[in-house]
């Protein structure tokens, strides 16, 4: 039966002295100065190119990155296979926007697709569309798309080639993409080219994946119009859900320009909104691929719950849970135990560049009510649970 608080199956695949770490380190995270303080430190540390990987590497990198280059991973992958979890390489490498940096972020990631071609421990290939242009084009091409200068639109036509070079190489490589969801003043343009690739390379099975952010209110509408288009085209919608990650930007900047908030009015309606999404998708499943990324028990019940009252195979690959490396064992290896398909999200990439990547699950760790507590209580009852079988 699955049971998220079954700690024996949550952390089979630490050691001793991995859990010893694990939660030493969520320990110390817990407290928000120290958070707030690493934070300013690393920030400093990465301007004045002071070497910071012998703190980070130990600690923050062993718990929650892969290594820093795909080969480095390997021994992760494999490892997390054999407790039959997938893995989705990230390569999360924050660098600046220059020409250079985003066409290093390109090269890397189509590496990354290469990678996963026929790799079934690699359940899916993904990127963030902010790494391979700037953040000014992605929000002009959203919000003033008339008012792009000829310069800007031949720039955000190298960013669609890239774009869709990335969903060609998946498709040809037979490797489902990720298109992962950031701040909403970018979205508009990313769900028109996601769309469009959608309709281009999901005609046999689901290749091209959106992600919907759920804290968003005005996604359910959203959800039903790609149902209808996916019908009349006939295509296979790939749909990643998640709640979102800005949320707080998401209202600041609502509130400074003087628009609505686009984020749903309080953490239930949030919920409530994931959940329809989870329901519709599952209703709907002839038209749909499905993979959930969260980190809340209670939707990772809903979906187990949905599966089996469906009649559906519990490995069947329409349908993946995902969580991020490091966060939330107790969910990703039970599931991965009773049979359902899992994947972790595995970043991966140089110290200095995961860094930001890094400070932002530390923060999320301390700000997301419950989440450390979670994770302690869980490590903890572990650690001494192996001591009594002793
Ligand atoms: C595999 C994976 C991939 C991810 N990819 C992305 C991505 O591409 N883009 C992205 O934005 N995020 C992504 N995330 C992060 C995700 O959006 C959430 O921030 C994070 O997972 C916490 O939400 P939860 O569902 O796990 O848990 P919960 O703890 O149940 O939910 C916390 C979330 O609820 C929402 N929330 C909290 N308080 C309120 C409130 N007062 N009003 C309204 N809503 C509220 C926020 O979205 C918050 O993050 C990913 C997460 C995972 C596990």
């Amino acid at each position: 039966m699955l049971d998220f608080n079954n700690t024996e199956i949550a952390f089979s695949a630490k050691s001793q002295s991995e859990l010893r770490n694990a939660y030493l380190l969520f320990n110390t995270i817990k407290h928000p100065w120290i958070v707030r303080c690493a934070s300013v430190a690393s920030r400093v540390a990465l301007k004045i190119h002071f070497p910071l990987a012998w703190a980070v590497k130990p600690t923050l990198y062993k718990q929650f990155v892969g290594g820093e280059t795909l080969e480095d991973c390997k021994k992760s992958i494999e490892h997390l296979r054999r407790f039959n979890v997938r893995t989705t390489l990230d390569y999360s490498a924050e660098g600046e926007q220059t020409p250079e940096g985003i066409q290093a972020t390109f090269e890397e990631t189509i590496r990354s697709i290469d990678f996963a071609k026929g790799n079934d421990n690699l359940a899916y290939a993904v990127f963030k569309p902010s790494t391979i242009t700037t953040d000014e084009l992605l929000a002009k091409a959203s919000e003033k798309r008339e008012e792009l200068t000829p310069e800007e639109t031949k720039e955000f036509l190298e960013f669609k080639k890239r774009f869709m070079a990335f969903c060609q190489r998946a498709h040809d490589n037979d490797v489902r993409l990720i298109v992962d969801a950031e701040d909403c003043c970018f979205q508009d343009a990313l769900d028109e080219l996601t769309d469009e690739a959608m309709r281009k390379y999901n005609k046999r099975r689901a290749i091209v994946f959106a992600t919907l952010q759920m804290y968003r209110h005005d996604r359910m509408p959203y959800l039903r119009r790609i149902l209808d288009d996916a019908k009349e085209k006939g295509y296979v919608a790939g749909i990643k859900f998640v709640r979102g990650a800005y949320m707080e930007a998401e209202r600041a900047r609502a509130a400074a320009m003087g628009y609505p908030d686009p984020i749903c009015k309080d953490k239930p309606a949030t919920d409530a909104n994931f959940n329809e999404g989870v329901r519709f998708v599952m209703d709907n499943l002839d038209h749909f691929e499905l993979f959930m990324g969260t980190h809340n028990e209670e939707s990772n019940y809903l979906l187990a719950k949905l599966i089996d009252e469906k009649g559906i195979a519990r490995n069947d690959t329409r349908i993946f849970f995902a969580q991020l490396l490091g966060m939330s064992d107790n969910i990703s290896f039970n599931l991965a135990h009773e049979g359902y398909n899992v994947t972790k999200y595995v970043p991966y990439a140089r110290v200095r560049d995961v860094l930001p990547y890094l400070i932002r699950r530390a923060e999320e760790n301390t700000s997301v009510a419950g989440q450390t507590g979670r994770e302690l209580r869980m490590l903890k009852t572990e650690l001494d649970r192996r001591k009594r079988a002793k």
